[in-house]
Parts: structure tokens; C-alpha cells; sequence
């Protein structure tokens, strides 16, 4: 069910694309051949789109790229690095580059986002049954033992001999930053090998590489959070990644008739609830947009605004539950509102001068 709905998702993300070429714009060869892979990796369908010479070659090695660092990755792969930290007890295991460069990055987000991005949380999300499907609700208590053994202050990276470590009953899982992270490898991959335009449809992550062939921006659509089959506004960017989280992605229906979604403040242990319903987060970095589209989920509405306004390359798109969206300024121009939000109340956040 879950391959289905985000298939549709994918689908109706890939592509909005009305152009945009104004009239300065030198038009390039509008004849470019298309380029389709399409693959089931990091648990969500993608479809990887190049353009111009070479391009059904080069989406070849890309997803072969992604496939290698979902087996990398993993929490669920036994042989994954992710994997062979968590059982290892509180010995150091050798890792990657890749695995490197996100757990400092993980380090990083999780002091920026005063704790809200916590790859510690692991057996919490383990305990609410997000990571096999056997889902339940568990007690104060249950959640208050395994909070203990969370935060980012457990984690012992030595970046220079690449080698990691964890407190006893630790564990970790890199679900909010890796599709961002794989993105943005598989674009440098292609932007490697001579692709000038490419569209990298990761399941709510999209990660376009240069312009349409025509020159023009993408037109990337942000899903209506309560209806996967409609859009609530769609933005237009060139080289950049737009990242959505949303609790609709992943969630339960408890006894009690509640959803639960699979986004977990660090602070309660429980589905965070701060007042957004959809995050979505514009930049250059792939890695870094997921795991703040991850973080303001949980941060909320100021929490957000408060790290947009120290930092203006990073561009975000919040849908509040009274549907009040919430963009950033360098976005204004690029944003437009959809079906039942184009009347919506917009806010600016972040840096407003
Ligand atoms: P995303 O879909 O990118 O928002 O990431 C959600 C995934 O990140 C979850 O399915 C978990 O694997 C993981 N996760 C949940 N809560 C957090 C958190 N507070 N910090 C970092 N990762 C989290
Ligand atoms: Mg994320």
C-alpha cells in the first residue's frame, strides 16, 4: 500500500513542468534526447530523468550509486555500516567516506536544530513498530527508558581514521538525511559525466540538476498534505534540491482512532506535533535540505523561521495545520499556490527585510 501511495506521489511530482523561459534566456537544443531509469531503492519508487547525449548511460551509474549506498546505509540491512555500528556494542568500526561525511553531518544538524535532528532515535522509532509495520502505541514509562539511551553526545566519530562508535544501547539510522544525501551524490555523478539537465524524482525528495533543456526552470509540485492526489503549490528552481517530510508519508491509525506518523520529537519520544503538516525545504545541498525538512517538522513554525534567518541560501515551503503556508523570501517569486490553497493566508519567514 504504502509502494502505491508514494508512487502516485512520485508520479504526480515528476514533471509539472510549464515553462518559464523569459525572453533573455538563450534557448538551448530543445531536441535532447529524454533519458529514463526507473528503480525501487531506500524504500521508495525513483525515477531518474537525463537529458542530451551519453544520458542512458550515465543514469545507469547513478542508480547504480544509489543502490550501493542503500546497501551502505541501511538500518534494516544487516551487512549495511549503519548496521554493523549498531551491533558492534560500544566497539569502533571502520566506515566510509559516505558514512563519514553524513554522521558529521548528522553531528552538525543536530546542534543547529537544538537537538530537533536526532539520528539516535532509532530504538523509539523501533518501539512504535515504523521500522516492521507491527505498530503500537507504547506508555510514558517505555518511552522515557529509551529516551536515555538517545542523543547525539553518544555518538563517537573520529573523522580522521574514519572510524565510529556508540554508547552501550545506542543505535542509530540515517532515514532523514540519506535519499537527500544519495540525491545529491547521484547529481554530482551526472554533472561529472557532462549532463547538463536532469530531474531526480526520489519519492518526495526531487533533486534537479541545471535547467530544463530548454533553458527554463523546473517545475517541482508540492503535495497536498491531505490529498495525495493533488498538488498545494509547486515551486521552480534550477540545480537545486527540493525536499518534502510530512507525516502523511508514513503513519498508523491507533485504537484510539489518533494518527501516528513516523517523525519523532527527540524531546517526547512521540510523532511530533508543532502545529506543521508539510515541510519542505529548497537548497543546494540535497543532504542538508532533507534533514532540515526532517528538523522543522519537529522545530515548528519559529523554530524554523529562527534557523532560516541565520541562513539565507536555505529556502522552505511549511503548510500549517490551519493551511497557512509559510515561505521563505528568496522563494516568493518561484512559489505558487495550487487548488484549494490558492487563497491560502501566506507568511514570509526567515530572514523578511
Ligand atoms: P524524512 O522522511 O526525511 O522526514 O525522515 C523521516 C525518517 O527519519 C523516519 O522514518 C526515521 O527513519 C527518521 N527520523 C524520525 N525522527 C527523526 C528525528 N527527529 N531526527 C532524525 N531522523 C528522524
Ligand atoms: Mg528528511
Amino acid at each position: 500500500m504504502r509502494k502505491i501511495t508514494v508512487l502516485i506521489c512520485a508520479l504526480s511530482m515528476v514533471m509539472l513542468c510549464s515553462c518559464n523561459t523569459s525572453p533573455d534566456t538563450p534557448q538551448a537544443d530543445h531536441t535532447e534526447a529524454e533519458h529514463e531509469k526507473t528503480l525501487f531503492a531506500m524504500d521508495t519508487y525513483m525515477s531518474l530523468k537525463a537529458y542530451g547525449e551519453n544520458g542512458g548511460n550515465v543514469l545507469e551509474k547513478a542508480a547504480l550509486q544509489i543502490t550501493e549506498l542503500e546497501d551502505m546505509l541501511s538500518v534494516t540491512e544487516s551487512g549495511s555500516e549503519i548496521s554493523q555500528i549498531n551491533s558492534a556494542d560500544t566497539a569502533a568500526v571502520g566506515i566510509s567516506d559516505d558514512t563519514t561525511e553524513l554522521l558529521k553531518a548528522s553531528l552538525a544538524l543536530n546542534k543547529e536544530t537544538n537537538g530537533a535532528f536526532d539520528i539516535t532515535l532509532y530504538p523509539v522509532s523501533q518501539e512504535w513498530g515504523f521500522t516492521t509495520n507491527d505498530h503500537h502505541i507504547p506508555d510514558d514509562k517505555r518511552l522515557e527508558e529509551l529516551l536515555a539511551n538517545t542523543g547525539c553526545d553518544k555518538i563517537h566519530l573520529d573523522d580522521a581514521v574514519q572510524k565510529a562508535s556508540l554508547d552501550k544501547n545506542v543505535s542509530i539510522d540515517l532515514g532523514g538525511i540519506a535519499k537527500g544525501y544519495a540525491g545529491k551524490i547521484a547529481a554530482e555523478t551526472l554533472k561529472r559525466n557532462n549532463i547538463k539537465s536532469a530531474l531526480l524524482n526520489m519519492g518526495g525528495n526531487v533533486q534537479t540538476v541545471g535547467a530544463k533543456p530548454d533553458g527554463s526552470a523546473w517545475k517541482v509540485g508540492i503535495q497536498d498534505p491531505e490529498d495525495e492526489s493533488l498538488l498545494a503549490g509547486s515551486v521552480e528552481v534550477i540545480d537545486k534540491a527540493v525536499i518534502t517530510s510530512g507525516g502523511y508519508e508514513r503513519f498508523f491509525i491507533g485504537q484510539d482512532g489518533k494518527k501516528y506518523h513516523h517523525i519523532i520529537d527527540p524531546k517526547t519520544g512521540r510523532p511530533a506535533e508543532n502545529g506543521i503538516i508539510s515541510s519542505t525545504v529548497i537548497g543546494d545541498d540535497g543532504a542538508l535540505c532533507d534533514a532540515l525538512s526532517t528538523s522543522f517538522y519537529i522545530m515548528g513554525v519559529d523554530g524554523a523561521s529562527e534557523y532560516l534567518s541565520r541562513h539565507h541560501e536555505t529556502d522552505a515551503v511549511l503548510i500549517g495545520d490551519d493551511n497557512t503556508l509559510y515561505i521563505t523570501k528568496g522563494i516568493e517569486q518561484a512559489f505558487e499556490p495550487l487548488n484549494s490553497f490558492t487563497d491560502a493566508r501566506i507568511v514570509v519567514i526567515g530572514k523578511t527585510g
